[in-house]
């Protein structure tokens, strides 16, 4: 019996269903090996009994809070899919600002409507057993993951800085053309996709867990760049790193 797989969206722009979607004759071979009974994007179907549950979107109300706990207990793995769901991804950039503010500010008199909370990754809400990375989803990645999780076996994402993977693919430094790039603080494993396709690193793997925070500095101060140029880069994707202190429930 092949393992049955359930997609679920919390808050998120569903780009990472939409990577697995388009997939190709990857999505193909990945079929031969699991049964996906639930996946709103491609399919109506759906399904309560599932082994595998692949959860994008980050966690913003109460009610995700409810539905998350609720996967989790039928589940006998969850993958967080993509920054949101790993990091808490550009939705915690509201995490920046006092709650009520910024729900008076995007939704007025209306705001009263829209129950939020802080923005949190899944893990600090529920048990995650394995995570894949990026915004979107770096597609290498979902094939290392998913094969990990079919074995019972670990997956550990790199714990070095985007720079070393640049460095390898002997891409120009952004910060030689006058441009910041948070590669230098940032988690590899995306084979510095972006700096490859001639953008920059928008740290969208989240941060290292001990970022070289005086090789930065040093970085900045060589190239003279504001630091607010790169604190309000980091915001956008890192701003729920803030609440990583607080303990994954089981
Ligand atoms: S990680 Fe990015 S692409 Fe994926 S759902 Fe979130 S915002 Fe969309
Ligand atoms: S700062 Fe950016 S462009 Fe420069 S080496 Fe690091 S990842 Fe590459
Ligand atoms: S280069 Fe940076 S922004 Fe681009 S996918 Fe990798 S970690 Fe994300």
């Amino acid at each position: 019996m092949k393992p049955k797989v359930a997609f679920f969206d919390f808050t998120c722009c569903e780009g990472c269903q939409l990577q697995m979607a388009n997939f190709g004759e990857t999505l193909l071979e990945i079929l031969k090996l699991v049964d996906v009974v639930t996946f709103r994007e491609v399919m109506s179907e759906r399904s309560e009994d599932y082994d595998i549950a692949i959860i994008e979107g980050s966690i913003t109300t109460e009610h995700d809070v409810e539905r998350i706990k609720k996967i989790r207990e039928k589940a006998k793995v969850v993958i967080a899919y993509g920054s949101c769901a790993t990091i808490g991804g550009i939705n915690g950039m509201k995490n920046k600002f006092p709650l009520d503010e910024i729900k008076e500010y995007v939704y007025k008199d209306g705001a009263k409507y829209f129950p939020t909370i802080l923005t949190r990754p899944v893990h600090q809400v529920v048990k995650v057993d394995y995570f894949i990375n990026c915004c979107p989803v770096y597609p290498p990645e979902i094939v290392k993951v998913l094969k990990a999780a079919l074995q019972g076996i670990p997956y550990e994402a790199p714990d070095y800085a985007v720079c070393v993977e640049c460095k390898l693919n002997e891409n120009v430094c952004m910060y030689d053309k006058g441009i910041t790039c948070l590669g230098p603080v940032t988690k590899a494993g995306c084979n510095s996709w972006c700096i490859n396709n001639g953008n920059i690193c928008y740290g969208c793997r989240g941060m290292v867990s001990n970022p070289a925070k005086t090789g930065q500095m040093d970085i900045l101060e060589k190239y003279k760049i504001p630091l607010d140029w790169v604190v309000n880069k980091v915001d956008m994707y890192n701003k729920p790193r803030e609440l990583e202190e607080e303990k994954p429930k089981k």
